[in-house]
């Protein structure tokens, strides 16, 4: 389905959303369309996200919580977590399983954007400790290049 500049693809219990997140997209009544029971998001396409398409997220995952049944976000796009984090209700509404996040090497300076286990990581990020991360240019371990709070937040209790 499109909704706005986001395209919603669902395959069994996943919900792939790729595109952009803003003013063009209503997720509010999405909820109702989407497959009943446990349900797996994965924005790792996200590209852009905006407060208005923020609002709109939460609309939908309230809705979704509202269902009753788990639903678990995976591979969650940088943008993503950044926003996410600065609304505390989501900490109760969703799981994350893994998200992106802005890593840079201290060693020889490249940037990337690592996929982190957030359920093999549980520990340390409820403590607002970023894992280390090998770097793919040079191997040596790459570190959160922000503030652990802008990522993080959202696993703390
Ligand atoms: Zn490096």
């Amino acid at each position: 389905m499109k909704r706005g500049r986001l395209d919603v693809e669902v395959s069994g219990q996943r919900v792939v959303l790729v595109g952009r997140i803003d003013d063009s997209v209503t997720l509010g009544e999405l909820a109702a369309q989407l497959p009943a029971g446990a349900l797996v998001l994965d924005t790792a396409g996200v590209t852009f996200v905006n407060s208005i398409g923020m609002r709109e997220w939460i609309r939908l995952t309230r809705a979704l919580a509202a269902r009753g049944a788990p639903v678990t976000l995976e591979r969650v796009a940088d943008v993503m977590m950044t926003q996410m984090n600065l609304i505390p209700e989501l900490r109760k509404t969703v799981q994350i399983a893994s998200f992106h996040a802005q890593y840079a090497c201290p060693s020889c300076g490249a940037e990337a954007t690592p996929l982190i286990d957030a359920v093999a990581h549980r520990a340390e990020l409820r403590s607002l400790l970023p894992p280390l991360v090998p770097c793919d240019e040079c191997a040596s371990l790459m570190a959160l290049a922000d503030f652990p709070e802008r990522y993080l937040m959202i696993f703390s209790d």
